[in-house]
Formats: C-alpha cells, sequence, structure tokens
C-alpha cells in the first residue's frame, strides 16, 4: 500500500471527514472498532465469498475462486452484492470490504471492465479515495491519536481495530502521527 501521493490534502480531509459522519450515522466514536459487517448491514448490503455465491452461473465470479490476484468486487449495486476473497487474512479481508463500501459511499461509477481479467475497472483517482477512505473508517485519525495517547504499540492498534499491521503503519504515516 503506497502512500497515496495523487491525492490532495483537501481532498484526504475530506475523506476523513467522510468517515467520521460515517461513524456517527452508525453511533460509533473514534477510538471504536467499526466492522466492516456493520458498515455493509447499514447499506443492506449482501457480503459473499467467491465459493459460497449462490448463482453459480457467474462467469466472473467463478474464475476468481482459484485466484489470489484479487481483493473484493461489488457484482451488484441495487440491492448491493459484494463477493470478496476468503483466502486472504482476515484483517485484510475487512480492509478489502471497506474499500468496496468506500466506492459505494463516495458513489464513484465504474468505468468498464478488464478484458483480462473480467473485473470492474475504476479510475485510479477513484481506486485511491476508496483506499484512504476505508483506512479512516478502519482507523480514523481521532481513534490512532487515541491509540498513541495510550501509548499502544502498532500490533495492539492492529488488534484493537481489527486491521493489518501494514494499515496502522499507512494511517500513522498519513496523518503525520508519529508512533512511540
Ligand atoms: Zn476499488
Amino acid at each position: 500500500m503506497g502512500l497515496i501521493t495523487s491525492l490532495s490534502t483537501e481532498n484526504r480531509q475530506r475523506l476523513e471527514e467522510v468517515a467520521t459522519t460515517q461513524r456517527n450515522q452508525l453511533s460509533y466514536k473514534a477510538f471504536e472498532r467499526l466492522p466492516a459487517s456493520v458498515l455493509a448491514q447499514y447499506f443492506q448490503a449482501t457480503i459473499s465469498t467467491a465459493e459460497t455465491v449462490p448463482n453459480a452461473e457467474l462467469e466472473q465470479v467463478k474464475s476468481l475462486c482459484n485466484s489470489d490476484n484479487w481483493s473484493a468486487v461489488i457484482i451488484r449495486k441495487n440491492p448491493l452484492w459484494i463477493v470478496h476473497n476468503s483466502r486472504h487474512a482476515p484483517t485484510r479481508q475487512e480492509s478489502n470490504l471497506m474499500h468496496e463500501l468506500a466506492h459505494i459511499i463516495l458513489k464513484h461509477k465504474m468505468v468498464g471492465y478488464d478484458p483480462k481479467t473480467n473485473l470492474p475497472q475504476r479510475r485510479q483517482q477513484d481506486e485511491d479515495e476508496a483506499v484512504y477512505l476505508g483506512g479512516c473508517l478502519q482507523i480514523p485519525r481521532r481513534g490512532l491519536l487515541w491509540a498513541v495517547q495510550k501509548k499502544m504499540t502498532i500490533a495492539q492498534i492492529a488488534l484493537h481495530f481489527n486491521a493489518s499491521e501494514e494499515m496502522v503503519k499507512f494511517r500513522t504515516n498519513v496523518s503525520g502521527i508519529s508512533l512511540v
């Protein structure tokens, strides 16, 4: 996960605020872990893994089952249906789902399909925004400050928010927060 250099400071601040608003709507405080399943429920989304997709005729899902090279994908928007890769680590699955839900929150449009993978494609700017918002939803800046005040380690913060350590490092990095 590289630093999202393509996003302006204003845009990052906006995304942080979007996450705060979304968490407020769900009555989750900044220091509380927000499970992706709660957010998914808010959007009345059906969450499946590639293996449990009931309608096996979906060609694109079938081809995904045997691959590690994908995270999650929105199969249908209304009602919302997200299929995600159960082969990834649980913390990664969590951020994969947050990422897709971030696309929904930001009302990003799909711009077509990749002919090679048969996966929906999006604009790079939208991808960067979804990565960033997904991270804010998992570990808000204020939640991070709370953890720093408690002198929590990267591993403890990761555990607390059900995030990967990579995500904690990314969030501290982009939030300009230094850990002890
Ligand atoms: Zn995406």
